[in-house]
């Protein structure tokens, strides 16, 4: 009889530290004396797959594996179908368990829809644990939030429960032959097996070791800015954002570490990297149609259909706009930024959003145009949080109706005047 052994099925935690699913399956193998390897499966022809975010997925991936072997735990990096990888995993190992991070959103849910039907079928226990959050999606609410405002007192008044946890990985005493483990010498035979489109890499260093060290500096050099972030050359923003999307650094460690400033700025910093992250994993946890106007809420479906024949005061194509080819010197900065670094700052995201709903035909158009955009250049893109900031710019999702306007209706309207004033930003 083999030994029997556990799987950790990473997709969304790449990191050791604080991470609740990959310690729970360590915890588990340690009671059952089993072995752990952890999985990670890779999809080339996932929406939006490219050269920019599986570079930064990839190298962030075996650092990872680096750490797990000095912990005796081989990661094997496979691509495809996963449930073949599954099939031939079992020849190899006794799979009794399969434990895997929380998704919200739909094609990681599907996969794990086939995965879990898979284990059932071959009696493994399959279960999926919270990574993304501080406070797990249903504890935080067991409900479709209306807005900060509904959310906020709920997450806030249990979060800190959640702050202090020890949950370090220890060295697994059931060894493995590491040899098939990923390495980073693996990234180019993966290159040259499997062409992606090209999008420049990002300069952002992956991997949570980086994620560390910018937490770090943000708390050091940034935070003290963090109030005046809107202004481009503060500098106050974390950069963040990809890290937490690869779940290369733990949202606990974060929000714990700026509690433990006690910085003036620290509450600010909260209100952005939990109440509004988290509001955003609840939008897309209880709403399957998180990309799509039939998303957003009744009232803002009424006014954006109403006004939809509005006459726009310039039309341009999804082609058009990804190019940068518009009349607006600021909005193409914004689309140029994006499409070179893979970033921009929070302030333009949003004037850069709502413009699209004013220059394309109807809202539908502009969030699949955004979206589109969003999910292939951003590095942090493809997470709940892009889906409902475009959800909250162009259909007011945890918005209140404002005043009504052409095009806009009571949508929340932008102007570029506004916006080159809150910035500062020189062009
Ligand atoms: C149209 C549009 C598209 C967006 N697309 C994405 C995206 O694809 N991925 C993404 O992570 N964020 C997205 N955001 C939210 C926000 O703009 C970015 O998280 C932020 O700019 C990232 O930079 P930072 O880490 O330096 O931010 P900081 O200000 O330092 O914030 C720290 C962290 O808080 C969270 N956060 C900040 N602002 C928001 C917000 N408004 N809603 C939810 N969480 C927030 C992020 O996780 C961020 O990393 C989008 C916002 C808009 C309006």
């Amino acid at each position: 009889m083999k030994q029997a052994t556990v799987l950790y099925w990473a997709s969304r935690a790449l990191r050791t530290h604080e991470n609740p699913a990959f310690y729970q399956a360590q915890q588990i193998a340690l009671t059952q004396k089993a072995q752990l390897i952890v999985l990670f499966n890779a999809y080339p022809r996932f929406p939006h797959a490219n050269l920019r975010n599986m570079d930064f997925l990839l190298k962030g991936l075996a650092e990872m594996s680096d750490t797990c072997a000095q912990l005796n735990i081989p990661l094997y990096f496979r691509v495809g179908n996963i449930i073949d990888h599954l099939e031939t995993l079992k020849q190899t190992f006794n799979i009794q368990h399969i434990i895997t991070e929380v998704h919200v959103l739909r094609p990681l849910l599907a996969v794990q829809a086939l995965v879990s039907n898979w284990s059932y079928a071959n009696q493994i226990r399959f279960f999926k644990v919270n990574t993304a959050c501080v406070v797990p999606v249903q504890e935080a609410s067991p409900k479709l939030e209306f807005a900060a405002r509904t959310f906020r007192p709920k997450i806030m008044k249990i979060y800190k429960d959640y702050l202090e946890m020890d949950i370090h990985l220890i060295k697994h005493p059931q060894t493995i032959i590491l040899d098939d483990r990923f390495k980073v010498a693996d990234i180019a035979a993966f290159y040259a097996s499997t062409p992606l489109p090209y999008i420049e890499p990002s300069k952002l260093l992956p991997g949570e070791t980086a994620a560390i060290e910018q937490l770090n500096f943000f708390i050091a050099h940034g935070l003290d800015n963090y109030d005046r972030r809107n202004e481009i050359d503060a500098k106050g923003q974390s950069y963040l954002s990809a890290y937490l999307h690869y779940g290369m650094l733990a949202p606990t460690k974060m929000i714990r570490e700026v509690l433990n400033t006690n910085h003036p700025n620290a509450a600010l910093f909260i209100e952005e990297a939990m109440v509004r992250r988290e509001l955003a994993e609840n939008y897309c946890f209880y709403n399957p149609n998180y990309d799509k106007l039939e998303g957003a809420w009744p009232w803002a479906i009424e006014t954006l259909k109403r006004h939809e024949q509005d006459e726009r005061p310039y039309l341009y194509s999804r082609e058009s706009l990804e190019k940068a080819q518009t009349h607006d010197d600021l909005w193409n900065h914004c689309q140029r930024q994006i499409v070179e670094e893979g970033y921009l700052h929070s302030y333009l995201r949003m004037y850069w959003a709502k413009m699209v709903l004013l220059w394309t035909k109807n809202a539908s158009e502009a969030i699949d145009i955004l979206v589109h955009l969003n999910d292939t250049y951003m590095l942090d893109g493809r997470d709940p949080n892009g889906y409902t900031g475009i959800l909250w710019s162009v259909a007011g999702v945890h918005d209140r109706p404002w005043f009504d306007r052409p095009v806009f209706g009571l949508i929340r309207a932008m102007g570029k005047e506004g916006s080159l004033k809150k910035t500062k930003i020189k062009l």
